[in-house]
């Protein structure tokens, strides 16, 4: 490494591998300067046990799950591959309605509730012209595929009330009601603008019983 690359750390009073733990620390969201140095001290004097778990689960977050192939919901990798998730395996759960989300923040949030039985699709995204993210780029052709089934009668449009969420509902919605179903967008005492993975869970299952049809 030219000594170029250290820049960044002649700001920082501390050695270089310290200040880059704080660096990445500092990456994730919600943490800022202060937490951020807060963890890394608080990771220097933990066990190195604890330190060694936590790498190893950093490393295999990304190798040790699989998206659901029906809802893509994150899941433990199984051996048969088409194999769906634990909630879409559930059969106490009404496959008769799925819950469409932007994200699996917002599933495990609504999840977490306890209240709704049906299942989920989730989205990966939400249309936005701005940053090019279209149709294509969305789960939505594997939404369109479950309604081949049957199964599904109504769909509740779960997206965050921004802009972009309200307009991906509205596309769902024009997409999915001519096919016969029930489209439901959710209500929202939720403030507008607020991205629904930071909403608490009473408010949010209250805006989803209270959910209005398109
Ligand atoms: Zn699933």
């Amino acid at each position: 490494m030219s000594p170029n690359e250290y820049k960044d750390s002649r700001s920082t009073p501390y050695p270089l591998p310290f200040h880059r733990l704080i660096e990445s620390l500092r990456n994730l969201p919600g943490i800022g300067v202060k937490t951020a140095t807060k963890l890394a001290f608080h990771l220097l004097k933990a066990p190195v046990e604890e330190v060694c778990q936590l790498s190893q689960d950093l490393l295999q977050l990304r190798e040790a799950l699989d998206l659901c192939p029906q809802c893509q919901n994150i899941m433990e990798p199984m051996e048969e591959k088409s194999l769906p998730c634990s909630i879409c395996r559930n059969p106490s759960r009404d496959g008769a309605t799925v819950m469409v989300v932007e994200d699996v923040q917002t599933l495990y949030a609504i999840e977490r509730s306890g209240e709704f039985r049906g299942l989920y699709h989730v989205l990966m995204g939400r249309l936005s012209p701005l940053e090019g993210i279209g149709p294509d780029a969305l789960r939505i052709q594997e939404l369109a595929r479950r309604m081949d089934s049957g199964e599904v009668h109504e769909l509740i449009l779960a997206t965050s009330p921004t802009a972009e969420g309200e307009a991906t509902a509205l596309y769902l919605s024009r997409l999915f009601k001519p096919m016969g179903l029930k489209v439901s967008r959710i209500a929202f005492g939720i403030p507008i603008g607020l991205e629904l993975e930071f909403v608490d869970d009473i408010t949010l299952i209250r805006s989803v019983e209270g959910r209005r049809p398109m």
